[in-house]
């Protein structure tokens, strides 16, 4: 029997492995494709790329790592980051423990025995005392259930399930549907390389531009002068990001000031935006200035007025869904060979077999790409069969919505982590230092059951019950819920509506985790 079993060998598993094998103990990683890297093993569309900096959108456990690795560009791109996780793999001798193409189908714990009992796709059965489900928060794709897609002639894919090899669209009539941050990234690409490209939009996003450039060596070299410092002022975010939180309150300001605040964040580019001002997710007059901002540069930016309109955004706040940051995404718009349709006005009724047809026309395809989202954050988890004490399903347990205490356990599914899940700060923030939070603690728990002679931990109903309560007042004080957002659980058709991440913020999140600990593990019963 091994000590820890980790699912999955994206950022989360391969640091979980390492901390874990620190302590002694025996780890294997299943992991469903044939490679590290998560997210960035399988999201190879056109464009891919990460939006927080790539100085930052790294691991920070490892001063040596941190000073060997050059990345290229501000915002590194796919092939980059996942050239990283493999680097970081054989940096740390991390492949031995991880057996690839293993996806996991079940995780039942077994009350007696005190351990867990995986059983994979292919029946391969493996045990472990613990269990950490490092599954991604977005790492199972939806494609909507058009009707026809089966008869379509011509190709399609998922930029979750992007393919390995490469994908000419040269001189094709390519369709993309979907217009959030995967939309908003390959489009642009897309429409370079493709004879023309349809862009299906259902709700227009607000997307900021990224400003990514090729990464300067003094900007570079004056970090990992001082990574340690930064790195501790990064996890004193509620972000987890430098330079994006924002102490300036909208209605204290005059208006030149509120403008100068609006435009230095819309230079600085990138996320930044999003925390425009403190009350930006809280106040509707705070946010309204910044929307209304974006929309002007979008209507200044796109040529044809209609098509301008129809690109801003206007049935939630900005930043409730999560913002898009693009480079030359609404330019786009003014090549010929691309056009925008609005399928609220004009729904997608079928896929033929020569392209999409909606309510007023036929839209004739080479190549369709789906850009429509993941089931977020419970999907990878409760598409599993996943059994606690007595046999309860998390399915069952999490119908109505996610319950977690800390974002790291459930309860009644004893020594069972899951890693930057719903319940913690998780997509809110910089994923990485999320994750790297998450291990850390879980890795903390571990050698302390061990010096006390502990072999169970079981969140109690109450603290959970406390902190699912707590999660919800704070979530519902903010604007994020007033989007029909993949936060939410909306894009998926009958799941519960619940805003699923912890929207406190990282460094106050972080606080809290690291009170429970040095409480004895309040809220938790160890046996
Ligand atoms: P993942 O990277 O999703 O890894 C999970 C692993 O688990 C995968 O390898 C998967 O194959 C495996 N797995 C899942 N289910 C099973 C199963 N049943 N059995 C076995 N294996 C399984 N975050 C940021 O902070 N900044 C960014 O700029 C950013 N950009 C992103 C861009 C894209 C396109 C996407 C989709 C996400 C982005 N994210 C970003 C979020 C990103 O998911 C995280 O930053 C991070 O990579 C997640 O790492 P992880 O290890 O938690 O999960
Ligand atoms: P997403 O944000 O959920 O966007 C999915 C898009 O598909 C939305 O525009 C959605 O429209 C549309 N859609 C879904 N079903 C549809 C249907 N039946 N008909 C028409 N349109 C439909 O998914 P994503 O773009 O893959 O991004 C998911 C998350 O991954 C991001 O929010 C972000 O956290 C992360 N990510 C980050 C980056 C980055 O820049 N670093 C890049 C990609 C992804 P509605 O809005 O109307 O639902």
């Amino acid at each position: 029997m091994l000590d820890v079993v980790i699912v999955g060998a994206g950022f989360g598993g391969l640091y979980a492995l390492h901390r874990v094998r620190g302590l002694g103990l025996r780890a294997k990683v299943l992991e469903a494709s044939d490679g590290v890297g998560g997210t960035w093993h399988w999201n190879r569309y056109p464009g891919a790329r990460c939006d927080v900096e790539s100085l930052e959108y790294s691991y920070s456990f490892s001063n040596e790592l941190e000073q060997e690795w050059h990345w290229t560009e501000r915002y590194a791109a796919q092939p980059e980051i996942l050239a990283y996780a493999n680097h970081v793999a054989d940096r740390f001798d991390l492949r031995r423990d991880i057996i690839f193409e293993t996806r996991v189908s079940a995780a039942h714990f077994d009350d007696e025995r005190i351990c867990w009992t995986l059983t994979s796709e292919g029946d391969e059965v493996y045990e472990a005392r613990f269990c950490v489900m490092a599954l991604g928060c977005l790492s199972l794709p939806t494609t909507p259930d058009f009707r026809g897609l089966s008869e379509f002639e011509g190709a399609w894919y998922h930029t979750g399930w992007w393919p390995h090899g490469e994908v000419d669209l040269s001189n094709l009539d390519v369709g993309v549907i979907g217009t959030g941050s995967s939309g908003v990234q390959a489009i642009p690409v897309i429409a370079e390389q493709a004879g023309t490209l349809t862009v299906f939009q259902r709700t227009a996003n607000f997307s900021v531009p990224l400003r990514n450039g090729p990464m300067d060596e003094s900007l570079e070299a004056a970090w990992k002068a001082n990574n340690s410092v930064l790195r501790e002022q990064a996890k004193k975010t509620s972000s987890g990001i430098l330079n994006m939180d924002s102490d300036l309150v909208a209605a204290e300001l005059e208006t030149d000031a509120q403008l100068d605040q609006i435009e230095s964040r819309w230079l600085q580019g990138g996320l930044s935006m999003w925390n425009t001002f403190a009350d930006m997710l809280t106040d509707e007059t705070s946010n309204q200035l910044v929307a209304d901002y974006v929309r002007e540069q979008i209507r200044a930016t796109v040529t044809d007025p209609r098509v301008a309109e129809a690109l801003c955004p206007s049935s939630h706040p900005i930043g409730s869904k999560r913002l898009c940051a693009d480079t030359r995404y609404y330019e786009t718009y003014n090549r010929n060979s691309v056009v925008l349709v609005d399928v609220r006005h004009e729904p997608i009724e079928r896929i033929t077999t020569k392209g999409i047809r909606t309510s007023s026309h036929e839209y004739p395809l080479d190549v369709i790409v789906f850009a429509t989202g993941f089931d977020a954050m419970t999907g990878p988890l409760t598409n599993l069969d996943i059994r606690g004490l007595g046999g309860i399903s998390l399915g069952d347990h999490w119908e109505a919505g996610p319950r977690t205490y800390l974002g790291l356990t459930v309860a009644g599914f004893p020594n069972l982590f899951s890693i930057a899940g719903a319940g913690s700060p998780s997509v809110l923030c910089n994923m990485i230092l999320a994750i790297e939070q998450h291990v850390d603690w879980i890795a903390d728990c571990l050698a302390y059951m061990r010096e006390h002679a502990h072999t169970t931990i079981n969140a109690s109903a109450s603290a959970e019950q406390q902190w699912v309560t707590h999660s919800n007042e704070v979530a519902d004080a903010t604007l994020y819920t007033k989007a029909a957002s993949w936060y939410m659980g909306a894009n998926i058709p009958g799941k519960a509506r619940v805003f699923m991440p912890y929207v406190g913020g990282a460094a106050t999140y972080r606080r809290t985790c690291d009170e429970v600990a040095e409480q004895g593990y309040r809220g938790f019963v160890l046996s």
